[in-house]
């Protein structure tokens, strides 16, 4: 017989449309949940024991992994990262916290295995959503990365449905080669590239907030955690971006991750001890 496709269409999508209420939740993302970083792992499985059990919402805006080749991931025996998280998120879901996900452009290839198993429901990105009646809008955030043409190429072949067949009916191994390469070159790109070419335009979010008439933004992707006050029109608007996370960084100083606690007010911005 032949197996199942590594990762099959997510059953629920909830699209820019349908606006999403959430009431506390806590919003993370850019975690790049790994072999390679334990600590991140081990950080991560206590936030949401901790953390997150205490709250109404988890929202994962992007990158919870530092990549992803299918669904079939979860079976794999050497992979213990994946199974943690994903019972992680699953002990989440049955005490009654709502788990949200949103792809991000290392794990874009999440899918309806990867939802049903962790009972989280996959978010749109972009998407609307209110937060204790405050109207935002949620998303990773590379698809403003638009002065970095490269990348933005990169983006819409990896986003093609039939680029993503593709690589989904080739071999595990191969799958994984080629993620290997892909990360190989983006680490070197960065390095080459100057440090506003990777951030997000503000232009390009302008427009994206004017489409949807919001004047909120919370965003991840480019790891430069902060709060943006910003005039839009005339009148106020925000765009908070997400702290990423690294517990793994041999320099003690720089190990760091946090979240961003909506059902604060004001919002705040939480960061976590190691
Ligand atoms: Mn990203």
């Amino acid at each position: 017989m032949r197996g199942a496709a590594p990762t099959d269409p997510p059953p629920v999508l909830l699209a820019g449309l349908a606006q999403v209420e959430l009431r506390d939740p806590l919003l993370v993302s850019d975690l790049h949940l790994n072999a390679a970083s334990p600590a991140t792992l081990a950080r991560f499985l206590r936030f949401c024991a901790e953390q997150a059990a205490a709250h109404a919402e988890l929202a994962i805006l992007g990158d919870l992994f530092e990549y992803w080749i299918g669904d079939d991931t979860l079976d794999d025996a050497m992979d213990a990262v994946s199974r943690a998280v994903a019972a992680a998120l699953r002990a989440l879901a049955d005490r009654g916290v709502r788990v949200y996900v949103m792809h991000g452009n290392r794990d874009l290839l999440l899918g309806g295995r990867f939802l049903r198993e962790t009972g989280a429901q996959l978010l749109a990105d972009p998407c609307l959503v209110a937060i204790g009646g405050r109207q935002a809008m949620l998303a990773h955030g590379d698809a403003w990365c638009t002065q970095d043409p490269e990348y933005m190429r990169f983006r819409a072949t990896v986003r093609a449905e039939a680029t993503q067949r593709q690589f989904l009916a080739s071999p595990r191994e191969a799958r994984l080669a080629f993620m290997g390469a892909a990360r190989a070159r983006s680490e070197a790109g960065k390095q080459a590239k100057a440090m506003e070419i990777m951030d997000v335009t503000p232009a390009a979010v302008d427009e994206a907030l004017r489409a949807c008439g919001r004047r909120v933004l919370v965003h991840g992707h480019t790891h430069r955690p902060a709060v943006h006050r910003f005039t839009l029109d005339g009148a106020p608007a925000e765009r908070w971006v997400l702290p990423d996370w690294d517990f793994d960084d041999p320099e003690p100083r720089r190990r760091r991750g946090g979240y961003l606690a909506g059902g604060a007010d004001p919002w705040q911005v939480v960061a976590l001890a190691p």
